[in-house]
């Protein structure tokens, strides 16, 4: 796709503005930016309105900006003068009068120095203009996606085959790191929750040392970011030890549910509607109290941005949405099953772009 699909959605944001009466929305959030210009740096806003589109950044950007976004009107701050000072001197001299905020990202400080800078404007505060743009991709979005969920899925392959009770948690975390990087990637997209037995009970747990061999079972929820930013977020349960029913259970449960949630994903659908599928599945069995987040999010250059699949979003789905479904049940002190998968919103409903094996058959692994 050409370098003008920066400046579509940069058009995209401006007519939205319309139903707002500001003037210009000064973008202060560094994944916005980079969203609207396809400027990869950070320390930098963008100033954006119908007659103009100035990316205010510093020196040590000059060159990338011009290998990034030749087309773009910049203001080069020198090293004296701090960005909320420059963009003063911008909003300043354009001499608007009322000016769009990030609500989300502006701090009081920073809202207290526009507003002594530039007296003469007035600033709103707006909020989801452009993460709302983000939540539909392109096919560009999409492709850097599936890049990321390849290197993702090659890393935990690698990763399974090479298991063994006497690594721990870290080591694990450690290696599905290194190995998306050996794959291309820039990163994790976050660090690798690898928890054993009990620990998998906390879903954002950090890894630590206690060792595989330790339970019966392990929760791996990772992903990788790309060259380019973009993001994937999987989980796994492997069964490591002694085959319980009780463990058989509730991966069983957990798989259903994930299964329904993603069969309930299609254009039109509300997101609360979907999180209400798969929850139904886990309630109906006892376990409802034991799920206690959102059904999943959207992936994209942040590892959580919209839709979010939860009981509380009314967001309608549409064609070109990622979301993961990962739905949960954690038991206290003795673990917990998570399933996650990355899904693309299509016409004709859901596509699941992640492959790992799910079934209860595939989660059992020898260590
Ligand atoms: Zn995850
Ligand atoms: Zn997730």
């Amino acid at each position: 796709m050409p370098r003008d699909r920066f400046a579509e959605r940069r058009q995209k944001l401006v007519a939205g503005l319309k139903a707002t009466e500001v003037e210009a929305m000064l973008v202060t959030n560094v994944t916005n930016v980079t969203y609207l210009t396809g400027f990869s740096g950070d320390s930098s806003f963008l100033l954006i309105g119908r007659r103009l589109a100035i990316l205010i950044s510093d020196g040590r950007y000059e060159i990338q900006l011009g290998d990034e976004c030749p087309e773009l009107e910049t203001y080069i701050r020198p090293p004296s003068e701090k960005i909320e000072n420059a963009a003063g001197n911008v909003l300043t001299s354009t001499k608007l009068k009322k000016v769009g905020i990030e609500a989300d990202e502006v701090t009081v400080a920073q809202l207290a120095k526009f507003q002594e800078l530039v007296p003469a404007a007035e600033f709103v505060s707006l909020e989801g203009h452009v993460e709302k743009l983000r939540q539909v991709k392109d096919a560009v979005e999409l492709k850097e996606i599936r890049e990321a969920i390849r290197q993702a899925e090659k890393a935990f392959a690698v990763m399974r085959a090479n298991l063994r009770g006497d690594q721990t948690e870290r080591q694990v975390a450690h290696d599905l790191e290194h190995t998306m990087r050996a794959f291309g990637a820039k990163g994790a997209s976050f660090t690798p929750i690898v928890g054993v037995g009990a620990r998998a009970a906390l879903p954002h747990g950090r890894p630590t040392g206690v060792r595989i061999s330790d339970a019966d079972f392990v929760l791996v929820d990772w992903g990788s970011e790309a060259t380019s930013g973009y993001k994937s977020d999987l989980t796994r349960v492997l069964v490591t030890g002694r085959l319980s029913p009780k463990l058989e259970k509730v991966y069983r449960l957990v798989l259903e549910a994930q299964r329904a949630g993603i069969a309930a994903l299609r254009p039109g659908a509300k997101c609360c509607d979907v999180d209400a599928v798969a929850r139904k599945v886990i309630t109906d069995a006892g376990y409802g109290k034991h799920f206690n987040h959102g059904l999943g999010h959207g992936i994209g250059l942040d590892i959580h941005e919209g839709p979010r699949l939860s009981a509380t979003s009314q967001t309608e789905l549409q064609p070109g949405m990622i979301v993961t479904v990962e739905p949960g049940v954690y038991l206290p002190d003795w673990g917990g099953v998570r399933i996650e998968d990355d899904v693309l919103i299509t016409a004709d409903g859901p596509e699941v772009l992640t492959s790992v094996p799910k079934s209860w058959e595939e989660a059992l692994v020898v260590v």
